[in-house]
């Protein structure tokens, strides 16, 4: 076949894909910036396990995960708490991150994908309209098409020329800075609720949870504005007031990272291009979660190449990926950054009504619980306007929840709208109508 694909990162849709071309016959490397076995971070993720099969992989080992247990969700002072109710078939799994890097990298050597660590891609190499290669710092590496795995800041989609439409970067309000650590536990006293996710705790701008495990706490603090150590501190000793078992000392993680949550990439292909995962923005915009996501887009990708007979990796040929993409996951996903987006404007009481009149309900909340639609979250615009119309007088808040829905209408409407086949005038004319839904 002799086509050579480029995976720039080893991100986690990116090298599902990877194994499922190779498998098809493809030359296809990955080249990624850390050193091998250094992947991930010191902690454990979650996501539904019906992905891993969809992207041709098979179920990790029994030890090595467990099922999570259901959330629940508080607001920042409200007595009401939300908790899901995931039927058991549809629990997701929680795993250790570098248990997840070695279940998917074991998969696609055997594939026969080869990996090149220590790696750094500094960007795209653009000859005319298109993508040709990858500059690295061991030089420029040259292949028919370049799947962009890098994540979030990724260089390659950063570099492209402006005349692709390809957005650079993600705005301040379109990705979250997280702290991660799980802490000592200090106490045997019982919590009310094992896994709690805050909302505004501390009428901070955020979301935050804490699981208290047999051996550890798990805290997670998400902030829309850049922070430090010092509201570290401040945020877990409000914290241990109401949960004497979160200890002070920080026995695994405690990084700073970010996530994307926003809308998915309004144009995720161009000739010799195509970006997944975190490159794309394909995480769950209230929650961040992109594993199954980048490996239900993994499978969509992998047929789209592998159904390109004339091998020309054009953005019309790869075009049928992001249609496809849109169709399964984006069209779902999109509308509920507009939820961020609701959440973003509100104050702290606003959001304790948001629990306290039963605006939100425990079924919208239950996430993974919804597998008709893929992104696992059930905010229906219809159900949440009409529920506030019923307990809202003409406040603020009801007209704020009103905008988010015909919010969540335009977008639905624009996803609709995207052209069906690939013409760069026409779909970049698309992209600037979604993106505008967003304003
Ligand atoms: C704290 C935290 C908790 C999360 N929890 C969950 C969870 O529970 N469930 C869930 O589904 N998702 C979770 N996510 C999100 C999830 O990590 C991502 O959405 C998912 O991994 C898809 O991202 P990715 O693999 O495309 O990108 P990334 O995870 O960012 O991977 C990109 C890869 O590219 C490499 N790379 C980057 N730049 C370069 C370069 N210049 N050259 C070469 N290589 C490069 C990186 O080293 C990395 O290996 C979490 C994220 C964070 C930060």
């Amino acid at each position: 076949m002799g086509k050579k694909i480029i995976v720039a990162g080893l991100g986690h849709g990116g090298i599902a894909a990877a194994a499922q071309i190779s498998q098809a016959g493809f030359d296809v490397t990955v080249y990624e910036k850390k050193k091998e076995g250094t992947l991930g971070y010191d902690w454990t993720d979650i996501f539904a396990p019906d992905a891993l099969g969809i992207a041709g992989m098979s179920m990790p080992p029994e030890d090595k995960y467990e099922y999570k247990e259901d959330m629940t969700f508080f607001g920042p002072t409200s007595q009401k708490s939300l908790r899901q109710h995931v039927p058991e078939e549809h629990l997701e799994i929680k795993m250790e991150r570098r248990d997840i890097y070695e279940h998917f990298i074991n998969h696609a050597l055997e594939c026969g994908v080869k990996i090149v660590y220590e790696c750094a891609v500094e960007g795209p190499i653009v000859l005319g309209n298109r993508v040709v290669g990858i500059k690295t710092e061991q030089g420029d590496i040259y292949g028919d098409l370049v799947i962009d795995a890098c994540g979030l800041n990724s260089p390659v989609r950063r570099n492209l020329p402006d005349s692709f439409g390809i957005e650079k970067d993600a705005a301040r309000n379109e990705k979250i800075s997280i702290y991660r650590a799980f802490f000592n536990v200090a106490s045997d006293e019982e919590v009310d609720a094992k896994f709690k996710v805050m909302l505004f705790k501390g009428g901070e701008l955020g979301i935050n949870w804490i699981a208290s495990e047999d051996d550890h706490t798990d805290l997670l603090m998400g902030r829309f504005e850049g922070f430090g150590m010092e509201e570290v501190e401040k945020f877990t000793q409000l914290l241990r007031k109401e949960n004497p078992r979160l200890g002070e000392e920080v026995i695994r993680g405690g990084q700073f990272v970010e996530i994307p949550v926003r809308q998915p990439l309004s144009i995720m292909v161009a000739d010799g291009y195509a970006a997944i995962g975190d490159s794309a923005f394909m995480t769950v915009p209230i929650i961040g979660s992109g594993i199954a996501n980048s490996l239900k887009a993994s499978k969509i990708l992998a047929q789209t190449i592998i159904k390109d007979k004339n091998r020309s990796f054009s953005a019309e040929s790869l075009w049928g990926y992001q249609t496809g993409f849109y169709k399964a996951l984006g069209s779902g996903l999109a509308p509920l950054a507009c939820v961020k987006l609701l959440l973003l404007s509100l104050n702290a009481a606003e959001v304790d009504d948001l629990f306290e009149k039963e605006i939100l309900t425990e079924d919208m909340m239950t996430i993974g619980g919804d597998f008709t639609g893929i992104s696992n979250i059930k905010i229906d615009p219809k159900a949440m306007v009409n529920q506030a119309k019923q307990v809202l007088s003409d406040t603020e808040l009801l007209k704020k929840i009103i905008a988010c829905g015909v919010r969540m209408g335009k977008v639905s409407a624009a996803c609709t709208m995207m052209p069906k086949k690939w013409n760069a005038r026409r779909v970049q004319s698309w992209a600037r109508v979604y993106e505008y839904a967003f304003r």
